[in-house]
Parts: structure tokens; sequence; C-alpha cells
């Protein structure tokens, strides 16, 4: 009769969830869920897990496809990092910054730099810092909601303020969208990196692991398996139907043969067009569909260089001149050497996937890259890139318009039993691992209280 007893709740805890993608949200969303007790099965398109913030080896070491580094804010990494036994890898490092802009690289770390910063007058550089301190101080964003960012930046540090510094900050993330994007997200950004402080108002830390943030999307993976959950790879989903209560995923392998899964929820921790390709036969509401269709996003191009010779002494470097890439990482300025075998440098460059760049061949795209580097760094030669690759991220960053909170598609899709957290669905704030392990939480709460749920309504049709 034990079994009876405690059959009941066994049972439900073997409910099987499919999660759909195994970047940080579908990888924390797995992770929750089968310490509860479910039993979950993570799919995969690409071959390795960690979605953006996957790795390489290079040299010695792991490396991130795409530059990666944390703030002292974000708590839900490092939370997650101390529960999977990782807090000694966590390091933390104080970046320089600069500008550069008309030929000339600007410092640009802390208010001493802003206040130093020539290319805009005296009276708007105070005015710029006054904004930065006073977006810190707004807890209510209903009014950033109905305004620009561009419109609350020229209205707080002044037009010049905005031509030279804050439009190409902009545009270095929305491309042709800059102008459009909501005051809530530079606001957020002013409130983060301010955060990132800490008591300190001039010095910011950032923080990576040892080892690459690889080790914590592995020991991740190694949770899930250890709790009795799978993960495949190479499993990209096409389908998703519902037959007799329960969900069929269909998926296309490596080898083009296809198979179908069965589940009883589903968490699809993609970006929204992907989710509309695969969830045609759901037959979603239209209201819900116009907001999950309507979601723009930009594509992203990040070369990583490993040269014989660091570029400068910067970490981060915007560029606010016309050239082909908007932000230079010289990621081993921030970690030190390692074991890399040499100068680790990421270029990267968002962009509408309608810019001829995002078709160019990758060996167009290094060459122009290098002329762009030859433009910033006299000294720099092609010669001293000792290895180089590009990664092409097609869903790389939603853009934020006004009034997001009411676009934004809901976790809890109309289908029972069908969730999707994308990171479109992170707002107030921006898209970033810290939030995607928020959003992981999230979702394996949704899964969970729905999987309950539905348990007790059965239980009190009976
Ligand atoms: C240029 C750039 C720089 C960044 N820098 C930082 C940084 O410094 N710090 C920071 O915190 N964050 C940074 N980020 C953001 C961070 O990488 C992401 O917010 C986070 O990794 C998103 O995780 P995710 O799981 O939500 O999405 P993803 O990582 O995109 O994971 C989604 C997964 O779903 C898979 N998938 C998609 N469709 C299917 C399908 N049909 N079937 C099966 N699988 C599917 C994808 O292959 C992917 O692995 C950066 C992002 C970019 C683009």
């Amino acid at each position: 009769m034990a079994s009876e007893r405690t059959g009941n709740t066994l049972e439900n805890k073997r409910k099987h969830v499919c999660v759909i993608g195994a970047g940080l949200t579908g990888l924390t969303t797995a992770y929750r869920l089968s310490k509860q007790g479910y039993k979950v099965t993570v799919l995969e398109c690409n071959l390795e897990p960690g979605g953006m913030a996957s790795a390489f080896s290079i040299g010695r070491e792991k490396l991130e496809h795409i530059y990666h580094h944390i703030f002292t804010s974000d708590t839900y990494v490092t939370s997650l990092a101390d529960e999977l036994g990782l807090s000694d890898k966590m390091q933390w490092f104080e970046p320089k910054d600069s500008l550069y802009m008309a030929g000339k690289l600007y410092p640009f770390s802390s208010p001493v730099d802003l206040i130093r910063f020539k290319p805009i007058p005296f009276v708007e550089r105070i005015r710029t810092g006054l904004a930065v301190l006073k977006a810190k101080k707004v807890d209510d964003i209903s009014r950033l909601e109905e305004m620009t960012a561009k419109e609350w930046l020229v209205s707080n540090s002044g037009q010049k303020a905005y031509d030279s510094l804050w439009d190409p900050l902009l545009r270095s993330k929305f491309d042709n969208d800059a102008s459009r994007v909501s005051a809530v997200w530079i606001w957020n950004k002013f409130k983060l990196r301010g955060n990132s402080r800490g008591s300190s108002v001039s010095k910011e830390m950032l923080g990576y692991m040892d080892g690459s943030f690889k080790v914590l999307i592995d020991a991740l993976v190694e949770a899930i398996r250890k709790n009795g959950g799978e993960l495949f790879l190479g499993y990209t989903v096409f389908g998703l139907t519902k037959l007799n209560g329960h969900f069929r995923i269909a998926c296309m392998l490596e080898d083009c043969s296809s198979v179908e899964l069965e589940a009883d929820a589903v968490a699809a921790t993609i970006s929204t067009p992907r989710f509309n390709a695969m969830t045609g036969e759901l037959g979603l509401p239209k209201e819900y569909l116009s907001k999950t269709s309507s979601i723009q996003y930009k594509g992203d191009l990040c070369m990583v260089m490993r040269l014989r010779h660091r570029l400068s002494d910067y970490y981060w470097t915007t560029v606010c001149d016309d050239l082909p890439f908007v932000v230079v990482v010289e990621h081993t300025n921030l970690t030190g050497l390692r074991k890399y075998g040499g100068h680790i440098v990421y270029l990267s460059r968002y962009l509408d996937i309608t810019d001829p760049l995002w078709t160019q061949s990758d060996s167009d795209i290094f060459k122009l890259f290098c002329k762009g580097l030859a433009n910033m760094y006299p000294d720099f030669r092609p010669g001293d890139v000792r290895d180089w690759r590009l990664t092409r991220t097609r869903y790389a960053q939603p853009v934020i318009g006004k009034k997001y909170s009411v676009k934004m598609p809901a976790m809890n899709t109309p289908q029972p039993g069908v969730f999707l957290a994308g990171m479109a669905q992170i707002y107030p704030e921006d898209r970033g691992m810290n939030y995607a392990i928020r959003l992981g939480d999230q979702a394996a709460e949704a899964v969970s209280m729905h999987l309950e749920g539905s348990d007790s309504n059965k239980a009190n049709c009976k």
C-alpha cells in the first residue's frame, strides 16, 4: 500500500516535459524541472549546448563564440553558479573601456572620463552625467514606455550629446532602428551599469568564469542528466501538435530522418519566429500570433580573432565612426592571456538581415573587418591574425520599441501546456545570461504549476 500512498505524487513528477532549446533559458528550465522530479527531455538543433553562450576549444582553453561577461548585478548567474558548486570559478575584473570617435580613442570607463570627453560641450557632459543619475532614480517606467530613448536622451542630456554619444551607442545595438528604441531600454542600461559599480561609482567590475561560461553550461547539463533528464543534440524541432491530450513534437535529425516525441508539456525557449514556424498546427488564436509575429530581431555578426599582439589597452571599445563593426572587445585585456595561444579580440556588428553585409561570405567579412581594424589601429597588420572564426546569430536582439509591455507575448500561451520563454520576453530588462536564467526559473515554475494544476483539476472531476 505504500506505493499507493506515494504513487500519485511520483506519477505527477514523472510527467514528461519537452524543453526546446539548450541555451541558458532551456537548460535552466530543464534543470529546475528535473530537480523537481519531472521527466525532462531537452531538444537542441545545434551539436553543442549553450546557444549564444556556447564555446569552442582554442589553445588549451574554451572560449565563447560571442564575447560574454557579467555585471555584479547579475545575481541569477552568480547564485546558479554557487548552487552548482562553481563559486570558485567566477572571477572579477576591472575593465578599461573606450570610445572611438573621429579617428581617435577616448578613455570612457568612469564619470571622470565623461567630464574630460571633449567632443561634446561641457554643459552637455554635466547634463549627461545627471541624466544617468536621474534614470537610476526612476521606479515607475510607465512614462518612459511612451517615449523613445532618443526623445528622453535629447531632452535630458542635449542634442549634441545625443548626436555624438548616444546615437552611435544606440546604433551599435539597433542599427537603423536606433531611433525607435524605447526610453525603457536605455533607462535599464543606466540602472544596471550603475548597480555594477556598487558603492564605488567610478569602478565597474565585470565577471568571467575560469574555463569560460561553458563551465556553467556543462554543470547544468550534468545536473539535468543526474536528475534523470536527457539532452538530444542535433534535434531540430519543426512541428508541435496535440493529440489525445498529449503533445507530439516532430524533430528532424542530422541525417534528415525524423522522429516524434510525446510530452505532457512543452517549453519552447526560442525566438518568436521559430516558435511560430513550429506551432502552425496548434491553431493558436490570432491575438497571440499577432504578438509573436510583431517582434523584430536584429542579427549579429561576431568575429573572434586570435592575434599576435594586442590592439590597445582597452577591453571594450565602442566604435562611433563609420566602420563595418560597432564594437571591439579585447577579451584578453580583461581576463589575461590564459592558455589561448594569443590575444583574443572580438568584432561585432548588429544589423538588419536585409543589410548586404549579412549575406557576404565569411572571407569577405574578414577582409572588411581587417580594413576597419587597420583604420583604427595603425600598427595592425592582417598578418597579425593567427586565426579567426565568424558566428552569425539570426535572432540576436529583439528591438524594444515604445509600449513594449503591451506587445510582449505571454509565457503561458493560449494552448495550455505550451510555454514560450525566449529573450523577447525579457522586459523591462534587456536580454543577457542573467535574465535567461531568471526566465528559465519562471518557465519551470509555470510548467510545474500547469502540471500540478491539471492534476488537481482531474482530482476535482473524480
Ligand atoms: C553579440 C552578443 C553578445 C552578447 N554578450 C553578452 C554578455 O556579454 N553577457 C550576457 O550576459 N549576455 C550576452 N549576450 C546575450 C546572451 O548570450 C543571451 O541572452 C543568452 O545566452 C540567451 O539564452 P537563451 O537560452 O534565451 O537563447 P539562446 O542562447 O538563443 O538559446 C536558444 C537555443 O534554442 C535552439 N533552437 C532554436 N530553434 C530550435 C529548434 N527549432 N529546435 C531545437 N532547438 C532550437 C538554438 O540553437 C539555441 O541553442 C550576448 C548576445 C549576443 C548576440
